[in-house]
């Protein structure tokens, strides 16, 4: 699908991604892949044998291959394997080499310079894993490490050192540990399944797991990440949908970047999720000449709605080693957030992030809209840049007593 004209062609720098036309639904289509049966191309197992993993498969497919990406495909699975099913490959724009589904997928030299501040695990996971596979950083909810495989895999990836064993990584899945944990923690009330693609799993194996933890009392909520829908929508079978049915509540969220991403396949895929009763949520990564565009970010999260899905993060790129060229800045995100809110319905603005380098967790980030505030009053900015002022509100406390002092951030 080339719906969008290459930027290259246009002159235009590779971050003005034109937005229009980019609410329009079309399929991926067939490429290379035209002589393949119906039953075949819509088999998820087909398309994950026929993922392209190859330097030479990847010249023979995009025989645009640019030098600087030819050099990161030969040097990739040392550090994040090369995979791309084919159905998403179909939405590469070979005549451009900033198309953002090319940027997202294929690697590229630069992804083997590392600055000093970047990191294999910038999150901190592995210094809050209580037992392998576990991820326990927040009171109330852990994160379920099930596989390390992924339908393709972004070149951003956070679990870099983690997904795909390229760098060596020991993942050994030990449910039995994690599942024990879960069940002598009374205060974890909610268990995220991610990786890696939980969606891999077969039903069985998801079933099994889904069945021991909903058996353990204090869980009463289940969340699924997975960007299968995006890479491989057709892994979300009627039968997957009923199993995960029984589970509620269940919510899934998705991971898409760019309105091109949501094609008549995942729009249908989502649909059948959304049938089943489960709510869908969205997380992006900010990403340079990806979806730095307030423009597109707009089109995408109206899509997603669309789609019946509600964007729910937006993530700063994190701090991964060899990352550097996609990590749009803070100021980019910040100016996006400040043209989502109020230009377009609530539910289609997410929330903007960091995840604290070195494992301090997300943290919200939002454009000043509280000017100043003391006692009496709050003094606030609308969408529009018109200044308003609301008079606080008594609190309780005897009239003319100051609030609280504040105290001053430490710095770490
Ligand atoms: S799907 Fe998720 S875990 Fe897999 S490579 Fe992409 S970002 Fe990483």
């Amino acid at each position: 699908m080339q719906a969008e004209k290459s930027s290259q062609d246009s002159g235009e720098p590779p971050s003005a991604h034109p937005a229009q036309g980019l609410k329009k639904f079309s399929s991926a289509g067939r490429g290379f892949w035209h002589d393949v049966s119906e039953a075949d191309w819509n088999d998820w197992r087909w398309q994950l044998k026929h993922r392209i993993t190859t330097v030479e498969q990847l010249q023979k497919f995009l025989p645009t291959l640019t030098p600087e990406e030819l050099a990161g495909a030969q040097l990739a699975n040392h550090k994040l394997a090369l995979g791309i099913t084919p159905y998403f490959f179909n939405l590469i724009d070979p005549a451009d080499e900033n198309c953002p589904i090319r940027l997202q997928v294929v690697p590229k030299l630069a992804e083997t310079q590392t600055a000093t501040w970047e990191m294999s695990d910038p999150c901190g996971e592995d210094s809050h894993s209580p037992v392998p596979g576990l991820v326990h950083r927040y009171p109330d909810r852990v994160l379920f490490l099930v596989t390390d495989r992924c339908a393709s895999y972004c070149r951003y990836c956070t679990r870099s050192r983690l997904v795909s064993n390229a760098s060596g990584y020991d993942f050994h899945p030990e449910y039995d540990k994690q599942i024990a944990y879960i069940a002598a923690h009374p205060e974890i009330r909610d268990v995220l399944l991610s990786g890696g693609d939980p969606l891999l799993l077969s039903d069985e194996k998801l079933e099994n797991l889904l069945s021991r933890l909903r058996a353990i009392p204090h869980v009463e909520f289940l969340r699924i990440g997975s960007r299968i829908p995006t890479f491989l929508p057709q892994r979300i079978t009627p039968d997957l949908c009923a199993m995960l049915k029984q589970f509620h509540p269940l919510f899934l969220s998705i991971h898409s970047n760019h309105p091109r991403e949501l094609t008549t396949e995942v729009r249908d895929a989502l649909a059948r999720l959304a049938d089943a009763g489960i709510p869908l949520g969205n997380q992006s990564v900010l990403l340079k000449h990806v979806n730095d565009n307030p423009d597109v970010m707009k089109t995408l999260m109206q899509k997603l709605l669309m789609c019946r899905v509600k964007p729910y993060y937006l993530y700063q790129c994190d701090l991964i080693a060899g990352s550097a060229h996609l990590r749009a800045s803070v100021a980019k995100g910040l100016e996006i957030m400040e043209k989502l809110r109020g230009h377009t319905t609530g539910y289609a603005v997410p929330q903007y992030v960091i995840d604290a380098p070195g494992g301090g967790g997300k943290v919200p980030v939002n454009p000043e809209y509280v000017l100043c505030r003391n006692a009496g009053r709050v003094v606030i900015r609308n969408f529009e840049g018109k200044i308003f002022e609301y008079p606080e509100a008594a609190d309780g406390r005897p009239c003319g007593r100051p609030p609280e002092r504040i105290e001053e951030p430490e710095l770490v």
